[in-house]
């Protein structure tokens, strides 16, 4: 999923939540960039002034004349911010996506406004509860919390200190990614000779210069191949070093500032750091819980981890009998990893380019919807795509039963200036009796060459789609509730991946993988053989992946948990680093000058990895059964982990779906099954 912006998104200015015409003209692509500028302008002055009508509106508050009001003037800032935030990552027009992040940016400072707006705070307050169902009470006392959390209590000269370091924070974190995103470095090779071990179509596309030299960036689709298959451990080490800087010194003193920032925010509001501040409204509340939490896994994962480590050691051994130790450019700890993606393709004969052959994306998307047909009821109909915002968008309604559910777009091929890598946006956040859901996944799975339709999937890619459909469902199931703050997208940040995480399973399950996983050359299916070998293949280095999580998520919080005063980053990354492995980072290596999730994560990138335990654990049901289709597991997922959206809190949800407390059976046993599933075997003969 997109890292969370301060507000996660969703939108669209219409109103209406009717499905029985095929236009999708509600989306003014059309517009230009000043246009769109205009009409967030004048969207977000009606907001500012139907507000203050509200607020000074006399008379007793109840529901329907006050909170109902309220949620939908905020309703329609939200759609400002998600409409902005979503043209910005995917529209061609490089001036409309500026006036889409302006428009994002503006809604936003309403919000920091909003939160510190006493009159608002009072209003709310002094609201009549009585006789309202619990999800309203919970809506109200989130909004009340989350004002309280910007310090709407302090006096006026506190108030506006702390909403001017809010809109700072905003720019600051916004400067820090597009940093990120801007900023590349090169090395250049002295020729093919130099890129050996990469695939043909790799050399197809870094031809010698007129000098003879060849251009490698710190770019995914240039970075990822080299670290994963180039012979050179030299060419390795040199883009990794390039690709650990790509963003210093530039980012050097925009994290400084962001951590100060937001360091003074939460003193200020009375928290000893920021990582108090970020972590109290999530499942996990403090600090001192996530870290007993990650000692919890890294106690599980260590000795796997180094068992791992070891044999891929080994294995660099028989090309450098040398070899004291492997290097971070020869494993999978940042980058593809070399020397596990040999072993895959020796021991256990997985070579991830044939696997292509039998992934056409029509089968895997049309698989897809099958499968959430038979586990769900619902049911896909397509709707044209003229009007939308690339011809290559498709569109979809979704019903279940009879009743519409919501909308999706999916938005799947590569082109200039678009979101590059996988997320799954909200466009449009349903409310109940006034408009359905709309969700986009914007992912770059699909050559833009040929027919989308037959284009052939990396099998990592369908993984990932089955990933961001995991949120798709989530949105969709859960966009019926009567208020904007109990949808989805105010559900504890640290509970958002579990969905995701637990629908990739049916990507990576030998028998729903087979049913969509077909040559459709030859008409035949996915050989069960190879299935087997691709399960245990993807189990080799698992506990060296998520022990790697684990450090970044201590490395996340301690940055979150210092004084700023004489922080070094980039020397706490590497100290605590150390705690959890003995590869050292080079020296010169600037890896937090890099990592986008520090802005949108902050202090709780923890979440991968708690939101892989719960989601480990909610798969349990199905395991039971033996199938991941049991229809009746199926829809008591739906029923009790979708639909609720954040109406209540997160843990109560999974309480209610499995009947018990979470915890950590699940995963323990799914780490124990790895190694047993990766154990060494023969080497393939080549
Ligand atoms: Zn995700």
């Amino acid at each position: 999923m997109n890292g969370p912006a301060s507000r996660p998104p969703g939108t669209s200015l219409s109103a209406s939540g009717s499905h029985t015409g095929t236009s999708l003209g509600e989306f003014p692509w059309s517009l230009s960039a000043s246009e769109l500028e205009d009409r967030a302008t004048s969207n977000l002055q009606r907001a500012e002034t139907e507000l203050s009508e509200l607020l000074h509106r006399p008379g007793a508050r109840t529901v329907e004349n006050f909170l109902e009001p309220l949620d939908r003037i905020l309703l329609r800032v939200r759609d400002i911010a998600s409409h902005g935030h979503f043209t910005f990552a995917v529209h061609s027009d490089e001036g409309c996506r500026t006036a889409g992040r302006e428009a994002s940016e503006a809604a936003e400072r309403f919000f920091n406004g909003f939160r510190v707006n006493d009159d608002a705070y009072r209003a709310l307050g002094s609201l009549v509860l009585e006789g309202a169902d619990e999800p309203t009470r919970f809506c109200v006392a989130k909004m009340l919390r989350e004002m309280r959390r910007s310090g709407v209590e302090k006096d006026a000269a506190s108030r506006a200190r702390l909403l001017e370091l809010n809109n700072e924070i905003d720019r600051v974190a916004n400067q820090y990614a597009e940093n990120i995103a801007k900023l590349e470095r090169t090395i250049e090779v002295s020729g093919t000779n130099d890129l050996a071990g990469l695939p043909p179509d790799f050399l197809a596309t870094h031809l010698p210069g007129a000098d003879g030299t060849i251009r490698i960036t710190t770019r995914y689709p240039d970075f990822h191949p080299v670290m994963a298959y180039a012979q050179q451990p030299e060419l390795r080490r040199r883009l990794l070093s390039e690709f650990m800087n790509r963003a210093y010194p530039e980012n050097l003193p925009v994290l400084d500032q962001l951590l100060a920032q937001r360091y003074e925010l939460a003193t200020s509001l009375g928290y000893p750091a920021y990582s108090a501040y970020a972590i109290e409204d999530k499942m996990m509340e403090r600090p001192e819980a996530v870290r007993t939490f990650l000692d919890r896994v890294a106690n599980v994962l260590r000795q796997p981890a180094t068992a791992d480590l070891a044999r891929f050691l080994a294995r660099k051994r028989e090309d450098e009998p040398s070899a004291e130790r492997l290097e971070l450019w020869d494993s999978s700890l940042f980058g593809e990893g070399y020397y596990d993606g040999k072993l895959r393709a020796e021991e256990f004969g997985v070579d991830t380019k044939l696997l292509r052959a039998y992934l056409p994306y029509g089968q895997v998307r049309d698989g897809l919807f099958a499968l959430c047909e038979e586990l769900f009821g619902v049911h896909f109909h397509r709707l044209p795509s003229d009007g939308l915002w690339h011809p290559s968008v498709e569109a979809y309604d979704v019903t279940l039963g009879n009743a519409p559910l919501g909308r999706f777009f999916l938005d799947l091929v590569p082109r200039e200036g678009k979101f590059s890598h996988a997320a799954c946006f909200g466009i449009r956040d349903g409310i109940l009796g006034l408009r359905l859901p709309q969700s986009a996944l914007v992912c770059n799975f699909l050559d833009a060459t040929g027919p989308a339709e037959s284009a052939r999937m990396q099998y990592s890619d369908v993984i990932t789609f089955f990933h961001e459909f995991g949120h798709l469902l989530h949105a969709l199931f859960s966009g019926h509730g009567r208020w904007l703050y109990t949808t989805m997208s105010f559900i504890e940040w640290d509970f958002v991946e579990a969905p995701s995480q637990l629908f990739e399973e049916w990507a990576r399950n030998p028998a729903t993988l087979a049913r969509f996983a077909r040559n459709p050359d030859t008409g035949e299916t996915i050989p069960a053989d190879l299935l087997e070998r691709l399960r245990a293949a993807e189990a080799l280095g698992r506990s060296v992946r998520w022990l790697r999580q684990v450090a970044l998520a201590a490395i996340s919080l301690e940055l979150y948990d210092r004084p700023p005063a004489g922080l070094d980053s980039t020397e706490t990354f590497r100290e605590v680093w150390a705690r959890y492995f003995t590869h050292p980072l080079e020296p010169e290596y600037h890896p937090s000058m890099a990592w986008g999730h520090l802005t949108g994560y902050s202090a709780f990138y923890y979440t991968y990895v708690w939101s892989l335990v719960i989601a480990r654990d909610l798969l349990r049901p199905f395991l039971e059964k033996g199938t991941l289709t049991d229809p009746e597991t199926a829809a008591r997922y739906a029923r009790e982990i979708l639909t609720p959206g954040s109406t209540r809190p997160a843990s109560e949800l999974v309480q209610a779906y499995l009947g018990r407390e979470f915890d950590f059976v699940a995963f323990e046993r799914w780490i124990r099954e790895g190694l047993e599933l990766s154990r060494p075997r023969p080497r393939a003969t080549a």
